[in-house]
């Protein structure tokens, strides 16, 4: 392959596609006549502030972010989110939120947003998580500030294949895993927040898209880099924003248009998703831990039925070109995440390579 270059099917930080990483290499001693690189450039330059503008023009439209919703370029990855939404949105005279814990980081989520206020747990999932609650298993408190929900559970690998249904009660979402990978219609949530580094840009950069009224009612308490208002008043600059990670999005953004936007970008992930999961099931010695209804399209989660098979699977795929499906050392199991940016032709391989192994076992 170009570069050597393996398939990489890391969980995070995920591959790059490289006609991405190809631009930013040619545009990194000198970007646009400007005699500097990005990272050197002020934030407040007019160069820079043009790079800003167009990733955060680019994301409204690859996402259709309506006119009621603010695009914030924040930092501290989604996991300051898991505090930064609390402080924010919880009532300060009487706080309450509704978490449904289905994986290891709503689970964090949740005991964050504890410190803050009380927490109800409309459903909780735990220790497999294999299983995503459909509506009615929701117990939900109509009188909550919000609820919480984490789309795609990266470590478990299940995903929420719709919105829940909360009334009045504003919609919170984790999406690192998940955004930019199908169509979400962003007027329904409150909030949606992801950390950039599985499929937006590298690692640094976090997204937050919050619905105007939401903001301006922080606690008291809340650090003013926490504060969504400053930061929309301040337009995610109140101190230097990450300006080489808002730069590479805007380098994704446009990839994702040349791949013919998130419409094409949703088939393609449910293609792949379809080859491994049929893989998979097809197979003597694999399976999937997720409910057949709960499967997550970015995080593949399978294994065999012992160790000693999986860590020979691990080691013939990197043989093969194929590295990081080791999963989460919470599961046990073998994980393959992909992501926007791995090729149908990486999932090919890996189907080759689970048949291959399948037949010889
Ligand atoms: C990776 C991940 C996180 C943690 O993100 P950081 O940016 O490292 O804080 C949180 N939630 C989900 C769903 C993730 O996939």
């Amino acid at each position: 392959m170009k570069y050597n270059r393996i398939f990489n099917f890391s969980a995070g930080p995920g591959q790059l596609p490289e006609t991405v990483l190809e631009q930013a290499r040619d545009e990194m001693m000198n970007y646009h006549k400007t005699g500097m690189s990005v990272m050197e450039m002020s934030h407040r330059s007019k160069d820079f502030l043009a790079i800003f503008e167009a990733a955060k023009e680019g994301l409204r439209k690859a996402m259709c972010v309506p006119d009621t919703h603010e695009i914030l370029f924040l930092q501290g990855g989604a996991t300051a989110q898991f505090a930064m939404a609390p402080l924010n949105l919880l009532n300060s005279q009487n706080p309450h939120a509704d978490y449904a814990v289905t994986g290891n980081f709503a689970d964090i989520a949740a005991k964050e947003a504890k410190k803050y206020g009380v927490v109800s747990t409309s459903y909780n999932g735990g220790p497999d998580y294999t299983h995503i609650p459909v509506q009615s298993e929701l117990t939900l408190d109509p009188t909550a500030d919000y609820f919480y929900y984490c789309a795609n559970n990266t470590i478990f690998g299940t995903e929420w294949h719709y919105v829940p249904e909360t009334g009045s009660v504003p919609l919170v979402c984790d999406m690192s895993s998940d955004i930019l990978t199908q169509t979400v219609d962003v007027s329904r949530y409150g909030l949606i927040f992801a950390g950039a580094q599985k499929n937006l840009a590298p690692a640094g950069l976090t997204l937050a898209i919050i619905r105007r009224d939401l903001a301006g009612h922080a606690m008291p308490i809340t650090p003013k880099i926490m504060d969504y208002q400053i930061m929309i008043d301040k337009d995610s600059m109140l101190n230097t924003p990450p300006c080489w990670c808002i730069y590479m999005l805007g380098l994704m953004l446009r990839w994702v248009e040349e791949q013919g936007g998130v419409q094409a970008l949703q088939k393609r992930r449910e293609q792949k998703a379809a080859m491994l999961y049929e893989a998979i099931d097809s197979s003597r010695l694999f399976t999937a831990p997720a409910d057949a209804f709960s499967r997550s399209c970015m995080n593949v989660a399978f294994r065999t039925e012992s160790t000693e098979l999986d860590a020979k699977f691990l080691a013939g795929a990197e043989e093969r070109g194929m590295k990081n499906l080791k999963g989460h050392r919470l599961t046990g199991h073998m994980r393959a995440s992909v992501y926007n940016a791995m090729p149908i032709e990486g999932v090919q391989a890996l189907c080759d390579y689970i048949r291959d192994f399948d037949k010889e076992n």
